[in-house]
């Protein structure tokens, strides 16, 4: 058996064999497969193509030409050459020798540097020979024949794109170019067809159909400017949320947005974080910082009084905007940013409440979710790191509270070994949304450092000072992230409760926008979000726009609507569904918006 990741990764090395046939002079950069990436199905391969380089960031992408016609080509080829039963030959030669052989390629002698002295192992396929340790297939003779025999035809390059040399902006742009490879043909399309209903999704395409939010270059990279519209959106969530933990007994806080350096040098962060943290800022011979994160200032609230055993647990709550540095290369919409509002908590807890808090916090939390239509997710138990805090048994006594809570819970979850924070162990919960894709959203982490390190304490039954254990949750991660990925999930067509405009009314003429206003103003009382659509198009255009925008409801009313009181309604996905009075609409549309569905 050959691993899909072997094939995957050997398909890099051919598409850079072919590369260096079809545009001789290539520099050639690295070329994994991306098993551990985002792009879970695929391999890439970065190049320093012949011409003239410069470091803009399209300028890779306009070298070849348009792109997508060379991509082709480079698969051709790749073909060809996969046809001509090219085999992988392992050398191990020394890092004099390695020298040599790389002579004319610039960023592999500078792999080679970083490389023991006898041991560079090398590999050639045919004319084309890279540093690497593999594994590789044995020939691409295994790609036509035998177990993967549909590979041939079960690959495909996707896309180019710049890259920076080693990820890093300093360094020389490379152009990518990205492949992706299944054991089958049918995966192959399968997959195809999915991507091509994740771009109809984008939520960056419909944030800007339905004039939702904006990102500014002039404003700064990952900094996105709500519009009205996405306001309205984002109020409407905020809201349900204030409702939804206040009913829980979170009490809520607002904090600012810079602080004094020295909270985040005694919680640990300065020290573990610094590289997504911004350089400070000089106010008065002191230095603060842009807050990366909201937990020092929600200790300090805890500790404006004296707390007792009584008052535990204490649920504090914020939706509390962070700035954390992004490299500008992974910035995407909404999802990536570099400022966003997290929907924050923390719990302060006595370590016999763990469980019973770890069991209420996760048990609303899915609930939540599913009113946001997310009924599918995954859940990860991220267990003690290598480099840890607190004791081995503090470890595992919350460890088995979380495994407790899942248990009472009925909820399956797979075990991250060793993947949890050095202050405690983590869950983290990724929403599946309609295409099957995973997002990360929600986490909870328990923790005994900050506790310690800002001497957190509470009375006890006895009388003594005690250490509470303190847990971060956000249950949307943030609400950029998560806006966005909602968008995707529901491909723009929110349900009615989230809309930010739920009813277009489109009088058919001028003579019939007396009506248009009457039936608005009993929509204002109950408050329903509208729009009165009087200007001078068709009527056709005007609702052909509402359906472009994911209007829920458009009312179309003329002199049949007038003489009966009533509107004609088109739904979204559903067309003309008829005529109805205004009365019962109304009724209908509020009980809808109850539902939230
Ligand atoms: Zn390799
Ligand atoms: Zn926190």
């Amino acid at each position: 058996m050959i691993k899909i990741n072997t094939i995957r990764h050997s398909l890099s090395h051919i598409l850079a064999y072919a590369v260096q046939e079809l545009y001789p002079g290539t520099k050639f950069g690295i070329g994994p497969s991306m098993v551990r990436q985002a792009h879970q199905n695929g391999f890439y391969y970065d190049f320093a193509l012949p011409k003239k380089t410069s470091t803009r960031k399209d300028s890779s992408v306009k070298q070849m030409g348009a792109g997508t016609e060379d991509l082709a080509k480079i698969e051709k080829k790749m073909r060809e050459l996969i046809k001509k039963d090219v085999k992988f030959n392992k050398k191990v030669v020394s890092k004099k020798e390695g020298k040599k052989i790389f002579k004319n390629q610039p960023y592999k002698l500078e792999l080679i540097k970083g490389l023991p002295e006898n041991k560079i192992i090398i590999y050639q396929c045919g004319d084309f020979i890279d540093l690497c340790k593999g594994p590789h297939i044995k020939s691409t003779l295994q790609l036509h024949s035998g177990q993967a025999k549909e590979i041939i035809d079960a690959f495909k390059l996707t896309k180019i794109a710049g890259a920076y040399w080693k990820g890093d902006e300093k360094n020389p742009m490379l152009t990518r170019i990205y492949g992706v490879a299944f054991e089958t043909k049918k995966e192959l399309e399968n997959y195809l067809r999915l991507q091509k209903e994740a771009e109809k999704r984008d939520h960056r395409v419909l944030g800007k159909k339905s004039e939702l939010f904006l990102i500014d270059e002039e404003v700064g990279a990952g900094l996105p400017i709500w519009l009205p519209y996405g306001a309205t959106l984002r109020k409407i969530i905020e809201d349900y949320l204030y409702k939804e933990l206040t009913e829980q007994g979170y009490k809520w806080l607002f904090t600012p947005h810079i602080g004094n350096i020295n909270l985040w040098k005694k919680s640990g962060h300065w020290n573990f974080y610094r590289e997504n943290i911004y350089s400070p800022i000089k106010i008065d011979k002191e230095e603060y910082l842009l807050k990366p994160m909201n937990c020092p200032f929600h200790i300090k609230a805890y500790q404006s009084k004296i707390r007792s055993y009584k008052d535990l647990p204490i649920k504090f709550a914020e939706l509390g905007t962070v700035y954390r540095y992004e490299k500008s290369g992974v910035l995407h919409g909404l999802t990536r940013v570099r400022g966003f509002t997290q929907d924050d908590a923390h719990i302060f807890c006595a370590p016999e409440q763990l469980s019973e808090e770890l069991i209420s916090i996760l048990k609303y939390g899915l609930d939540i979710l599913k009113t946001f239509g997310f009924k599918d997710y995954q859940i990860y138990l991220s267990t003690r790191p290598k480099k840890f805090m607190g004791s081995p048994k503090m470890w595992q006594k919350a460890t088995n509270s979380l495994k407790y809570a899942f248990k009472k819970l009925g909820l399956k979850y797979q075990i991250d070994p060793g993947g949890g924070v050095f202050y405690g162990p983590k869950i983290d919960i990724k929403i599946k949304d309609s295409l099957g894709r995973e997002w990360q959203c929600s986490t909870f982490q328990i923790d005994f450092n900050l506790p310690q390190a800002f001497n957190v304490s509470y009375i006890d039954k006895k009388g003594k000072k005690k250490e509470p254990i303190m847990i971060h949750r956000a249950l949307l991660g943030s609400l950029e992230r998560f806006i966005g990925v909602l968008l995707e999930h529901y491909a723009g067509a929110l349900p009615l409760w989230l809309s930010p405009v739920q009813i277009w009314i489109i009088p058919i003429a001028s003579r019939h926008e007396k009506y248009a206003k009457e039936v608005a103003k009993r929509f204002k009382i109950k408050d329903l979000r509208f729009k009165i659509k009087d200007e001078n198009e068709t009527v056709s255009k005007k609702i052909r726009e509402g359906e472009m925008k994911k209007i829920p409801y458009l009312l179309v009313v003329g002199d049949k609507e007038i003489k009966n009181k009533s509107v004609r309604v088109r739904k979204i996905g559903k067309g003309d569904i008829g005529e109805v009075s205004v009365d019962r609409f109304i009724k209908k549309i509020k009980k809808e918006i109850e539902s939230k569905k």
